[in-house]
């Protein structure tokens, strides 16, 4: 399997290069050049295997460089019992009989990040040496919340690596703050920024594109790397959920195989949701990927009209990690959906850029209409979802989550489609305990810790890793201008 770019298909790159690389030199991103099929057949074997085992086989589809031994040995040890709370990784809770959650957020971080961000060191490490690489790797990451946490906790004193993390000052909840700005570690940097979370990429994907950098770094022994979905590293782990959580209902006996399911997905820079829609070209039943969105409802617009317009307003919400407007991995959809039209999604990227505003074919946005719906729920409605999902099924969700099911449930209601749906949840309440809290009528002033408390009065269990985030030390309290990230990275490499 050779990685393109969607900018330049005659780039023609192995996966460990690409995953190296993160980025193409061109700006794009790097696509599969074909889809591995799975068939009825393998997906039933699929269904008898571990999680861990469902990963090495579709992992070992799209990675074709890395061997079997290498992958297995990745698998086991990102995916182990002990760091995911038990044999489950991805566990498939049933709400009703349409509809079930699958929580990706039993990882050590809390968010489903961890699934593809436990995974992507070991692949990242073994790129080096495939590919002969000795210099030490910069990880630069711009965060809404969960990335950074995540890959501060998947690259922490990995040998050979260095990671630096941008979050927006006043742009992520307090307990997702606390957690980055406490990472212990001898090769983590956490700077917060002035802007927002679309600042932060456009800062990182700047930094990334200057040859000027590129030769300090060079010449001080550092080479950038990405643990942001533009890496395609970040992608194929996702890709593993959407069919473990369909074998788990067949296994179940709630759904047949080759019966088709539909999945709605909190979506922000586009990773998640289009890892299910790799998952359908691959063959696994998909009815339809529902893309879910806050009042941030960018994607809404574009999958209706087929006009991606980012001159709009932005907001802060309850569910920050999809407050985004530029959603990077939308190039990767485009480029498929094009029939691989390397200059056409070029183009779309460089009107983004100048005009902030594109428009598609419509022979694309009928394919996109094929595949996707869509919907979005503003921080009431949101809220008020998470109440009544307590309050009919006893089960309490995280804002992302409850936004994809409130898009779900307006969905179900406006089309009838009844197929079996799965809700990837995505982060555990316990990160957004306020919004969440309000959600269940508890509007009371309470220190973080408190709240992490009543929220336990509501039957859920407060993962350790926040709980004892209380005892831990803050060691990074600086913030920059958003103009001036490139002074952070030469202050902490000492360049
Ligand atoms: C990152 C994140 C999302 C958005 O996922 P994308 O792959 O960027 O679309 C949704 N919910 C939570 C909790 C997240 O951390």
């Amino acid at each position: 399997m050779r990685f393109k770019s969607t900018r330049d298909k005659a780039v023609h790159l192995t996966s460990a290069e690409a995953i190296k690389i993160g980025i193409s030199r061109d700006g794009g991103l790097f696509v599969p050049e074909n889809f591995p099929s799975v068939s009825v057949t393998d997906l039933a074997t699929m269904c008898k295997m571990s999680y861990q085992e469902r990963a090495q086989y579709v992992l070992s589809l799209f990675l074709t460089d890395y061997t079997e031994d290498e992958l297995a040995g990745y698998c086991a040890k990102a995916y182990a019992d002990e760091k995911w709370g038990g044999s489950e990784t991805t566990p498939v809770v049933r709400i009703d009989d349409t509809m079930s959650i699958c929580e990706l957020w039993h990882g050590p971080t809390c968010a489903f990040k961890d699934v593809a961000l436990q995974m992507l060191p070991h692949l990242l490490t073994g790129a080096m040496r495939k590919t002969g690489e000795d210099k030490t790797v910069v990880i630069l990451v711009a965060t809404s919340g969960d990335t950074g946490k995540a890959a501060l906790d998947g690259f922490c004193d990995v040998d050979g690596t260095k990671i630096i993390v941008f979050y927006p000052e006043n742009g992520v909840s307090s307990m997702q703050k606390l957690q980055m700005t406490t990472q212990s570690g001898k090769n983590v940097y956490v700077a917060a920024i002035n802007g927002n979370f679309d600042n932060a990429q456009t800062g990182v994907k700047e930094i990334f594109s200057d040859r000027e950098f590129e030769q300090l770094m060079a010449k001080s022994g550092h080479v950038f790397s990405s643990a942001n979905s533009i890496n395609f590293g970040r992608l194929v782990p996702q890709v593993v959920y959407y069919f473990s959580s369909y074998c788990d209902l067949v296994e179940r006996g709630e759904l047949k195989l080759g019966d088709k399911v539909n999945f709605t997905v909190p979506t922000g820079n586009f990773g998640n949701i289009l890892a299910g829609y790799y998952a359908k070209r691959m063959g696994l039943p998909v009815n339809k990927l529902i893309c879910a969105s806050n009042k941030n409802n960018i994607l809404t617009d574009f999958i209706k009209t087929g006009v991606y317009d980012r001159n709009r307003d932005f907001y802060m919400t309850a569910s920050p990690s999809m407050d985004i407007l530029i959603s990077s991995n939308l190039e990767r959809l485009l480029y498929t959906l094009s029939d691989e039209d390397d200059k056409l999604v070029a183009s779309y990227m460089n009107e983004l850029k100048e005009k902030g505003v594109y428009t598609v074919t419509g022979a694309i946005r009928e394919k996109i209409a094929e595949s996707f719906a869509c919907g979005f729920c503003d921080d009431d409605e949101t809220k008020a979802i998470i109440g009544k999902t307590y309050g009919e099924h006893k089960y309490v969700c995280d804002t992302h989550t409850a936004v994809a099911v409130g898009v779900y449930e307006k969905y179900r209601r406006e089309t009838g489609d009844t197929t079996k749906t799965v809700i990837m949840s995505t982060a555990s309440p316990f990160k957004f305990c306020k919004d969440v809290l309000e959600g269940l009528n508890v509007t009371e002033e309470m220190g973080d810790f408190e709240r992490l408390e009543k929220l336990e009065s509501f039957g859920v269990k407060a993962p350790a890793s926040l709980a004892t985030l209380r005892e831990k030390e803050v060691r990074f309290s600086e913030v920059f201008d958003k103009s001036d990230m490139r002074s952070a990275v030469k202050e902490f490499l000492k360049i």
